[in-house]
């Protein structure tokens, strides 16, 4: 096992690293910016290093000076949590070719599934299911494209093969609307992801956003963690997730589930990692794939009762997954509410002094957050200060101590979205579960 490991991350993951570490007993190094010296991670390590100013191209994305932090405290592995590095292959390389285990995937397998194009190729490789669409890459003449679109049938989405973020896609609606769109989509993408490559997929009017957990060794073993309802979204992003997904068979998910592990055992994947599918009328259709930890893994560690980032860390050492896929068991439901520095409704950012923090607890209640009374939310990153996770024997026991703990919370000093939580919690749509990944937006709408 490791003994020392260099945290490459802010925030609540960079806490949630620092606490898997503490129990392994390996030493965390964690690297801060000028902007996140007063974070608790910090102020609770036994080592830091400053990286550079707030600007995240500075520090938290500045290669050589992450890896020269790895260097001068003789850290053996990076922890790359989720955002800013987690996901970029170069990344990876230059931290295994300096000496040091990077904490995910391989190199080659962030490349894979970093170009949706290629992910999903190797999807359909390995018997995923996927959105019906074109067989990879979109050509440029346009009646080749038309002649795709009508095979699939409208309406159709456009997508950068690089996009990411919820960016880089366009829903059309006709056949004239249809080569005019490709040609913005190309256009928009080669500037924000420097790739202009775009792929045309099957619009599904009212799907579920359902993933499926997966974690897996350097021994060819791989596991399914269950799956976990991430459909209320606002914008592309996750504000509220559960497990077990409400109303989906367990035969179906289990037969997905398999596929995923099916898919990590042909590609050799290694570590933990999300496969994203959009569920509709009883299938599962493959997006993208997540080769990182989730925000939202702790949902599935309630259910479980796997840590997944001790077991990230206990496989980049090289050991051999500590369970089996029978020994896997998913146990009562969780939810997760994202706590978000910004204004409940019109949800622009609130950064700034929290003068009060008070934390729910009591049975199945888990907060993750780096932040504290008087701390200073810095306006650099992204708004989430922290996440309030339940634990029940069904799903109304969740909800209710959820509701309980959204009561207890108290924050003062900043805006955050805890008032739209608690409205969401006694929703009755909600309350009945299911709803689908356009439910919030509509429901805002309804509520302005
Ligand atoms: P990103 O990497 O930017 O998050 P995804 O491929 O995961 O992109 O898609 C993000 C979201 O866009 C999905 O959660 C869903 O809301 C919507 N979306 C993507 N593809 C489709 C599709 N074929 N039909 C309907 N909605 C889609």
């Amino acid at each position: 096992m490791f003994k020392k490991i260099l945290v490459a991350n802010r925030g609540e993951i960079a806490l949630r690293i620092q606490r898997a570490c503490r129990e392994l007993g390996i030493k965390a190094v964690m690297v801060y910016s000028e902007a996140d010296r007063e974070a608790k991670y910090v102020k609770l390590a036994e080592e830091a290093v400053c990286i550079g100013p707030a600007a995240s191209g500075l520090s938290y994305l500045n290669m050589p000076a992450i890896i020269s932090a790895a260097e001068v405290t003789d850290a053996e592995a990076i922890h790359p949590g989720y955002g800013f590095l987690s996901e970029n292959a170069d990344f990876a390389e230059r931290v295994e070719k300096s000496g040091f285990q990077f904490i995910g995937p391989t190199p080659e397998s962030i490349r894979i599934m970093g170009d949706k194009v290629s992910a999903k190729q190797a999807m359909i490789r390995a018997g995923v299911p996927c959105v019906p669409g074109s067989e990879g890459e979109l050509p440029d003449d346009p009646v080749q494209i038309r002649r795709i679109a009508k095979t699939i049938g409208y309406p159709v989405i456009i997508k950068a093969a690089g996009g990411g973020g919820g960016r880089g896609m366009r829903v059309v609606h006709t056949e004239a609307a249809l080569v005019n769109a490709v040609t913005m989509t190309k256009a928009e993408a080669g500037a924000a992801f420097g790739n202009p490559a775009v792929y045309m997929e099957k619009f599904l009017q009212n799907p579920r956003h359902i993933e499926i957990q997966v974690l897996a060794d350097k021994h060819k073993n791989a596991v399914y963690l269950g799956e976990r309802d991430c459909s209320m979204q606002r914008r592309h992003q996750k504000i509220l997730e559960e497990a077990p997904a409400p109303g989906i068979n367990r035969k179906l998910i289990e037969r997905v589930g398999e596929r995923c592990v099916a898919a990590c055992k042909k590609i050799g994947y290694r570590g933990a990692g999300t496969f994203e599918f959009l569920y509709e009328d009883g299938e599962f259709y493959f997006i993208e794939m997540n080769t990182r930890v989730q925000v939202e893994h702790p949902v599935t560690e309630m259910v479980t009762g796997i840590d997944i980032v001790k077991t990230q860390i206990m496989v980049a050492a090289g050991e051999k997954l500590p369970f089996t896929q029978r020994q896997v068991e998913v146990r009562g439901h969780a939810i997760e509410c994202r706590v978000n520095a910004e204004d409940p409704y019109k949800f622009t950012p609130s950064p700034g002094r929290i003068t009060m923090w008070h934390a729910p607890g009591g049975p199945g209640v888990r907060v993750d957050s780096h932040v504290y009374t008087n701390y200073f939310v810095p306006p650099n990153y992204d708004s989430m200060v922290g996440k309030i996770i339940v634990h029940g024997d069904d799903r109304e026991q969740a909800m209710a101590r959820m509701r309980t703990a959204l009561a207890e919370t108290v924050v003062e000093g900043i805006n955050t979205n805890i008032p739209l939580h608690r409205e969401l919690l006694v929703d009755a749509k909600f309350m009945d579960g299911g709803t689908n990944i356009h439910y919030l937006e509509q429901w805002l709408e309804q509520h302005k």
